[in-house]
């Protein structure tokens, strides 16, 4: 057996230095549990950045996976298949919108939302051609291609990459007044999250979405929402508009729709702006393969029969509620929604990344973000007895006067 001494000098000698990981090397995962190479057990408060909603090697989607890896696995769009007709449908009727186009990567889901909302903008809206301009905010992450990349407010994501797309105005994230003043005859969406996760888990002021839904209605704008890390159960709802009781004209999906299995992304709308698309306009070598699709239609059943949306709206208030209790000298605060919470750190705790460290000798994965929040989503399959088992963690850490005690405390 390679040890993972050596599989973490072969990745740092042969993979790309795009990632700087924890240092645990990782074999196997079940439910919030996930194993290293040298046996020891972890709990995950991580879940691939939502992407493992429904937990670590689900046995439903295991089963559906293997079930079609053994019979078909990619068409192409040049065939049809019989397994994206019954994902499109069942994902539209489950959301409530007529149509979707299924991708594979969020940020390609990302890309086919600009593409429409563009084409939408020139051959409904009446923009004239090549002006139309999509309003997005401060703080945001909705991928790394470079179109995406180049209106992004985070220095190091654009550093080295120009140059970029022209077409997108940037205004501070949960300001109305902003927004308003950056609408022209041109503007033809506003692209948001309605939590920014990678932003630092940074919760928009009441009632945002639900003014942001009026404004772009009284102005001729498309509402585009990047759900992808908001979506599918994370804060207690399918959607996470659905707390202002918003419907975005668009929505982005993108990891947990496969349950971690398989990447499988998609965007969805209603047939006025879907419609836009026409055979070759856009398309994806991958996007709507059968074994994408089935496996997709499985982790959403799974959402469904679980009930994960009730489960979280029953466990996220305790989590949070149990979070701001801890004692503790280095959080500043915590912030959050459904099991979706960002401790933010105060500026002499040092950084996130050494207290994560100190959690991963303690048995709990979680990862910072911007360097002083720590990101916490465990698998919405969590128990009570789970999350308490993290609290437990996270306070003897965060609690903890001098933090190398934690470390020898093992
Ligand atoms: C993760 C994420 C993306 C990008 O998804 P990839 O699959 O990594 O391309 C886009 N938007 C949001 C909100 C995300 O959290």
């Amino acid at each position: 057996m390679v040890s993972a001494k050596e599989l973490i000098s072969y990745e740092d000698r042969w993979g790309a230095r795009n990632y700087k990981p924890l240092d645990v090397v990782l074999t196997r995962g079940e439910g919030v549990w996930v194993y290293d190479v040298d046996g020891e057990k972890y709990l995950d408060f991580l879940a691939a950045y939502s992407a493992l909603n429904q937990g670590y090697c689900h046995p439903r989607l295991v089963a559906v996976m293997q079930k079609q890896a053994a019979r078909l696995t990619l068409t192409s769009r040049a065939f049809r298949n019989d397994q994206l007709p019954l994902f499109e449908k069942e994902l539209c009727e489950l959301l409530g919108y007529e149509k979707v186009l299924p991708m594979n990567s969020g940020a390609e889901a990302v890309e086919t939302a600009i593409k429409m909302t563009r084409k939408w903008g020139y051959k409904v809206k009446g923009v004239p051609d090549g002006e139309a301009e999509i309003v997005v905010c401060e703080g945001n992450f909705h991928g790394r291609t470079t179109t995406i990349v180049g209106f992004s407010s985070e220095p190091q994501y654009r550093d080295g990459f120009g140059p970029f797309a022209p077409g997108f105005k940037l205004i501070p994230y949960g300001d109305l007044g902003a927004f308003e003043a950056a609408i022209t005859p041109n503007t033809v969406g506003l692209l948001v999250e309605p939590l920014q996760g990678e932003g630092g888990v940074v919760v928009p002021p009441e009632g945002y979405l639900a003014a942001t839904r009026e404004i772009c209605a009284a102005n001729g704008v498309l509402l585009v929402v990047d759900e992808i890390q908001s979506g599918l159960g994370r804060t207690g709802k399918m959607l996470c508009c659905e707390h202002e009781g918003v419907r975005p004209d668009v929505i982005v999906l993108g990891k947990a729709l496969a349950g971690g299995m398989y990447p499988v992304s998609a965007a969805l709308s209603d047939a006025a702006v879907m419609d836009v698309f026409e055979p070759g306009d856009h398309g994806s070598t991958f996007g709507g393969n059968p074994l994408g699709c089935a496996v997709a239609r499985e982790a959403l059943k799974v959402i469904v029969d679980e009930d994960l949306c009730g489960r979280v709206a029953e466990l996220g208030g305790y989590l949070l509620d149990e979070l701001r209790k801890i004692k503790s000298n280095y959080v500043d605060t915590v912030r959050g929604k459904g099991l979706w919470a960002g401790i933010v750190l105060k500026e002499e705790a040092g950084g996130a990344r050494r207290f994560c460290e100190a959690l991963l000798r303690l048995g709990l994965l979680v990862k910072e973000t911007h360097d002083t929040v720590i990101r916490l989503a465990p698998p919405l399959v969590i128990t009570k007895d789970e999350i308490d088992l993290g609290l437990e963690r996270l306070a003897a850490v965060l609690g903890a006067d001098v933090l190398e005690e934690v470390g020898a405390a093992k």
